[in-house]
Formats: C-alpha cells, structure tokens, sequence
C-alpha cells in the first residue's frame, strides 16, 4: 500500500476499448445463427469457418445498429468507410485474420457525458470523447481443461467466430477508478435503450480492455500504458484499474519503469498479471478487405437509421421531470431500463396523479418486487392496478395506511389489486347526513380556502373532498361526497 501523499503526486490516465456483440438475428458476414451457446460448432458454415472460397457478404442489420449506436454517442458516420484484414494467428479464429476496420472506420469523434467530480470536489458533468467506433467481427472461443500452468486440453468452438461487433475506444480522457465506472455505467446504459446490444457481460456481449497509465502531475506527456484485458464486470474493472494505477506508481516510486504490455486481471488475487510479453510484439500488416466492397451509408440511408433512434435516457429524465414534475431521483429510478420508463409512462398518462404513479412505483412497489425477489415483469400488481391503487390515494378514498395495507395483501396473495380491492375496500358512508357533517366541519376548519373558492378558484373543491375523504378514512362515498361538497361550496 502506497500512502496518500505518494499517490497524490501521480496523475493516472485510462482510455477504453469496449467490445460490443449485436444483436442481429444472423451473423456479420454469412447466414448463420448469431446466438449465444449452443452445441459447439453447431452455428458455423464455410464463411465463419474460413474454408478457402467462401466469400463474406456484408449483414445489414449489423450497418444499421452500429449506425444507431454511434449515433447515440454523439458520432460522426463516415458516408465510405472500409474493411480490413487485421492479420493474427490463434487457434480460434480459422481463418488467420479478423475482418475489422482500421484507417476508414465507420463512426469517430463522439462523446459520452458521465458524472465526475472536479479538482475540489464538486460534482460535474465530463465529456468523455470517444475516439472512433468501428465494426469487425468476433473470434471464436478456446475452452481450457483446468487453469493456467495445469491446462491438459484445449477444446475449440467456433459458434462465436463471425459474430459482428463494434469497437468503441474512447480518448485517454478519464483520470479515475470511479470515471471508468460512470463511463461503463452510461455507455452500457445508452446501448441498452437502443436496443443494438443485450451487453450481457456474463456472456460476453460486452467486454472491456482498460488501457492505463500514470505520470507525474503537471507533466506535458503521458505515461506508458498497460491495458488490462477482458474483465467481466463494472466492479472488477473499476478495482483492476485502482490496482493497476498503485502497481504503476509503486514500480516508478522503486526507480522502475513501466513496460508496455497487455495484462491479465485475477479475481480471485485481486491483482494483475503480465501476459507473455511475446503477444505484444503485434503487427497486424492491416490490408484491406478485397472480398468486401467499401461500405457505404448514404444520407438517405442514414436518415432511415435514424427513424429507430428512441430518445436517450438523458432527455428522457430531463423530459419526464418537467412533464410529470417528478423528482430526479425518481425519474433516475423510473428510466432505469427503457422497458421500466415506458411502463411508468403509459400508466402516468392514465392515472389523475403522475407524481404519484411515480411514487408508489419507485417506492411502495419497488420495495415490495425487491423483498419478493420479483422483477417488475413478474409483478402480482399490474400497471392497470397501479394506476387504480394511485388514484384511490390521491382521491383520498385510500389512506396510505391501507393503500399499504392493500398491496401487502397483493404480494401475499399474488393478486392483482383491484381484485384485493374489491374484497378489502373499505365500508362506504352513503349517508348524506353524516357527510355533510363532515364537509361542515373541514369548511369551518379551512376558512383562506373557502374564501378562494368563492372568489372563483372552483378547483379548491377537490381539497375540500379530499379532506373530507381524509376524515371519512376513504369510507365516504366519493360521487356522493362531491356533489355535496360543492351543494355546500355554492351556498
Ligand atoms: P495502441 O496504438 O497501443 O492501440 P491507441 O492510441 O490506439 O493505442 O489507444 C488505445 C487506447 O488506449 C485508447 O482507448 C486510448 O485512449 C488509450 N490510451 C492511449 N494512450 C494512453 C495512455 N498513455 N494512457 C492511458 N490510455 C491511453
Ligand atoms: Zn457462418
Ligand atoms: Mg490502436
């Protein structure tokens, strides 16, 4: 462990390379079943295996969502970008290249907004800058018999090869452990609402290398780099990179130098590993792809692209906080997924009360799905009931007492609730008299809104049936309650 004082004479600097797989029905450049798992060597044909004389033949789909998503991290689309032959050699890529994308690439100078904190510690917003995002696609998979110095067999499967993916390198723009996170968190985010990528990183559908360097503050060159490569969650990357900037600082405090090299994180060790330094050594002879065409996405087609583009979850909080006056937190909470915020938003715009749509679902229900270990999906409540729960409080006919009280009963019974509302609804008072005892009292006991009701402001009348049906403990009948609440108004 290096103290504070030594670690805060060091800049770190980290730029990303993130892996992404599409999720197009069929792979990049033939016919097969682009699908995770599978019998291996099932989903493979002469093209992804690399037979001599198959020829590849461009996916469409996978031009359009690389499109979408580079346009949804703020890039530039080149009309005429270009494949090329990246040229290594590895048990599971057949053919001994990968079709990728080197000097032409489809996509460059983007940026992705995420939350940091400046030099003195106010929260900010940074622009990360995203350098470039290309398409190419993926290798297959080399499975090891038993780990490292005691592998005994290799199995390959070659289902994976030819899967399309972009490439999304961002500049070496971020300084932190926790801007590495923020960064994933929204790149993630922002692929999820376009819809290009499941970015499940347990399979693999999103895979990230983080490049690191440290150098001293104040100094006008970057350090060397050393990239850690392929580790499979936020959290890890986040401690692999915090590991990594210590390991670095400590090799030049001792009078070292930093090698440039790729690395490999160790979970279970917590630390990283050099690779064999002989992989570094890499020339890739880049050429390009003769058996593929220049690729060109015209204006038109661009535009068409575009149609399928949803509005990001940024603008989308921005939006729902000033159409439905909701909390940030809340709107933060309900744009989690693309799925949760269209939910919210179709039950919002038929509730009376959108901000308290929002409430009971960020709060009384989301509560309750987490208890019950249960997925919005999978909910006993439907939105309908939400929506049914949310204008019985607002109208006052449902204390939040019982609101509770009701939706307990839901999860407990795996009803819906207006099922548990029907049975469990409070007794109703249709007894005018007994109303009008109660309306007597809140009048007298709210004389500034009286006032305002008779200088014209009609809308004052809900309050007064709302406190009312506070009083009645929601029993008092509510077609009833207003017509007599305004009977009393006018008179
Ligand atoms: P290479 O030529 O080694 O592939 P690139 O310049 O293409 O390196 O950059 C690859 C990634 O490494 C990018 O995400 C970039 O932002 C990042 N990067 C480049 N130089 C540094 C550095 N000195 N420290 C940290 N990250 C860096
Ligand atoms: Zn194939
Ligand atoms: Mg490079």
């Amino acid at each position: 462990m290096l103290s504070p004082e030594i670690l805060a004479k060091y800049q770190p600097v980290i730029g990303l390379e993130v892996h992404v797989q599409l999720l197009t029905e069929s792979k990049a450049f033939c016919g097969c079943i682009n699908q995770y798992g599978g019998e291996p060597n099932t989903h493979v044909c002469p093209t992804c295996l690399g037979l001599p004389g198959a020829l590849p033949v461009l996916n469409r789909k996978a031009v359009e969502f690389a499109v979408l998503a580079a346009k949804a991290i703020n890039c530039e689309i080149r009309e005429t970008s270009i494949f090329s032959r990246k040229n290594y050699f590895y048990p599971d890529s057949p053919k001994g290249y990968q079709i990728s994308q080197f000097d032409k690439p489809i996509a460059e100078h983007g940026w992705i907004e995420v939350p940091a904190f400046d030099a003195a510690g106010a929260a900010i917003t940074k622009r990360v800058g995203v350098t470039r995002l290309h398409m190419e696609e993926d290798a297959g998979k080399s499975v090891h018999d038993g780990f490292a110095d005691s592998v005994s067999k290799t199995y390959i499967d070659l289902n994976r090869c030819g899967t399309p993916l972009v490439e999304i390198v961002s500049e070496p723009d971020l300084r932190t452990a926790d801007e590495v996170f923020e960064y994933l968190t929204k790149l993630k985010e922002i692929l999820l609402y376009t819809g290009v990528s499941d970015c499940n990183m347990e399979e693999g559908s999103l895979r990230c290398d983080a490049n690191v360097s440290v150098m001293l503050k104040g100094a006008k060159q970057f350090g060397t780099k050393a990239e850690v490569k392929n580790v499979n969650s936020f959290r890890y990357i986040r401690a692999a990179v915090e590991y990594e900037i210590e390991r670095q600082i400590g090799v030049i405090e001792e009078g070292g130098r930093v090698v440039q090299e790729s690395r490999l994180w160790n979970n279970a060790e917590g630390r990283t590993y050099s690779m064999r330094s002989k992989e570094q050594a890499h020339d890739y002879r880049y050429f390009p792809e003769p058996d593929l065409p220049p690729l060109v996405v015209g204006a038109e087609w661009q535009a068409e692209i575009l149609k399928e583009m949803p509005e990001l979850p940024e603008a989308r909080r921005a939006r729902m906080i000033a159409e439905y006056e909701i909390s940030a937190q809340d709107a933060a909470t309900l744009t989690a997924t693309r799925a949760f915020a269209d939910k919210f938003e179709t039950a919002a715009k038929k509730a009376k009360s959108p901000k308290r749509v929002a409430a009971l679902l960020t709060s009384e229900l989301t509560m309750r799905l987490r208890l019950a270990g249960l997925e919005l999906e999978q909910s006993p409540v439907s939105m309908d009931g939400v929506v049914m729960a949310a204008d019985l409080a607002e109208s006052g006919e449902l204390s939040s007492k019982m609101l509770k009280q009701l939706l307990d009963i839901s999860f407990e019974k795996n009803e819906d609730f207006p099922v548990v509302y029907e049975r469990e609804k409070p007794q109703q008072i249709s007894d005018a008299g007994a109303i009008e005892k109660m309306i007597d009292e809140v009048i007298a006991g709210n004389p500034k809104q009286v006032e305002q009701y008779r200088c014209g402001k009609k809308t004052v009348a809900a309050f007064f049936v709302g406190q009312v049906m506070r009083l009645s403990k929601g029993q008092a009948n509510p077609a009833l309650l207003n017509e007599l609440v305004v009977k009393k108004l006018d008179s």
